[in-house]
């Protein structure tokens, strides 16, 4: 028996697109959730909820956290809807400064990021923390103090502080397919990574190789 219409559509429209954590460094997998889908800009953080899915992939909220952050959501929609607006627009200030921050030209984007990561640092009231996480690793938290929405985005802009305090500039790349915007950090030891991903655009700039050979052989 075939399936109803509405389900048919609804697996049309697909599943909300996956996150890819290939960046290398924590606000880089944040910038990448202003993804691209065969061809076509994709925003993986549509909603506040699908943010929120994103912190707790991130391991930055746990479980119980993301949960009673969902409820909040529910009770204070502008709350949430705020705390989205606040998440882009750093997420935007970012993606400057990696597209862009280590050129010699970069220097704008610099400075919008600096004066965009001391906003949020200075308005953040509450506990940072070192999580232990069940496989071993640690992670970063923030424990926000009043606002439920307020925060959020701390570990990820600490991660780019982190970034910029070691010197990491010089080895962000964007993905070498034109069409994908992901960026990554470079931590092959001969500093050649070209792909966001070997399993899609690598694979496919392989596949790509492989029939121009096979045209020219003809
Ligand atoms: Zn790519």
């Amino acid at each position: 028996m075939s399936a109803p219409a509405s389900t048919q559509a609804s697996t049309l429209a697909g599943d909300p697109p996956a996150f890819a954590f290939i960046g290398g460094r924590l606000w880089l997998d944040f910038i990448n959730t202003d993804d691209a889908r065969l061809g076509t800009r994709t925003d993986t953080i549509a909603s506040f909820e699908r943010f929120v899915a994103w912190l707790a992939e991130a391991r930055i909220l746990d479980a119980e956290r993301a949960a009673a952050l969902q409820r909040r959501a529910v009770e204070q929609p502008s709350g949430a809807a705020a705390a989205l607006v606040e998440a882009r627009r750093v997420r935007a200030a970012l993606r400057s400064l990696a597209e862009r921050g280590r050129t010699d030209q970069g220097e704008r984007a610099r400075e919008a990021a600096l004066v965009e990561i001391n906003r949020v640092l200075g308005r953040s009231v509450g506990t940072r923390r070192v999580e232990a996480l069940p496989d071993g690793g640690y992670a970063r938290s923030f424990v926000p103090v009043g606002d439920v929405f307020g925060g959020l985005v701390i570990p990820v802009v600490e991660s780019a502080v982190d970034s910029l305090v070691h010197g990491e500039l010089l080895r962000i790349h964007k993905c070498a397919d034109r069409r994908c915007p992901r960026h990554f950090y470079d931590v092959s030891r001969s500093r050649t990574r070209r792909w966001c991903d070997m399993a899609t655009c690598g694979n496919r700039a392989k596949a790509a190789r492989h029939r121009r050979r096979v045209g020219r052989r003809r």
